[in-house]
């Protein structure tokens, strides 16, 4: 069955966000990593992220030659750059000061593909590793996550921002998350929405 999209934000019409989206122009520099098998997701919020911080720039592959393009402008950028991923290394944004001027790479995909381009990609532990603190309840209830304190990376993104810059306004982000998630339940038979009704 076809189906309609909007041209500008590229979600169905009838979950169209363009009149949602306020941008916001943050300090720090969010380089995505995406696992290839996000890009067509339907509930993709890179692409939200995108549309509300125009200079997010977003990667897609999974091989150190998916990465080719990646690694040169890395290698030719002079902000500290630091990989969003918790491992035994890696300190929490919230306890160390980082300079909100920098370059926060993330990957986007399922635990398992995230650890998959890891795995692929060992050039991406030269740089320090940083994640959230605990505690951060994550508000989308479309996606099953393996991990219950799982955040959708635009979430996380959100989360780091204002870690990193405790004026930075990230509310624009949050709210259109939030009509995303709505519109996508909205958009699902009455039977599958009780699922994921909201429990509070
Ligand atoms: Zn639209």
């Amino acid at each position: 069955m076809a189906r309609h999209y909007c041209s500008t934000c590229r979600y169905p019409l009838n979950a169209c966000l363009c009149a949602y989206i306020q941008p916001i122009y943050p300090q720090t520099q969010l380089w995505i990593l995406q696992h290839p098998s996000e890009v067509e997701h339907k509930k993709n919020s890179v692409r939200v992220l995108s549309l509300v911080i125009p200079n997010t720039r977003v990667y897609v592959g999974e091989t150190q030659d998916d990465f080719a393009v990646l690694r040169n402008e890395l290698a030719r950028c002079d902000k500290p750059i630091y990989l969003v991923y918790p491992s035994q290394q890696s300190v929490s944004v919230e306890t160390q000061a980082l300079p909100a001027d920098c370059v926060l790479l993330l990957i986007d995909g399922t635990w398992r593909k995230a650890f998959k381009i890891l795995q692929l990609n060992p050039w991406l532990t030269q740089y320090p590793t940083v994640h959230l603190a605990e505690g951060y309840e994550s508000r989308y209830r479309i996606r099953k996550s393996s991990r219950s304190d799982s955040l959708s990376t635009l979430e996380a993104s959100a989360y780091m921002l204002r870690a990193l810059d405790a004026e930075l306004d990230i509310q624009p982000l949050i709210e259109v998350f939030d009509v995303m998630v709505d519109l996508r339940i909205k958009a699902m038979p009455p039977a599958v929405q009780s699922r994921y009704r909201k429990s509070t």
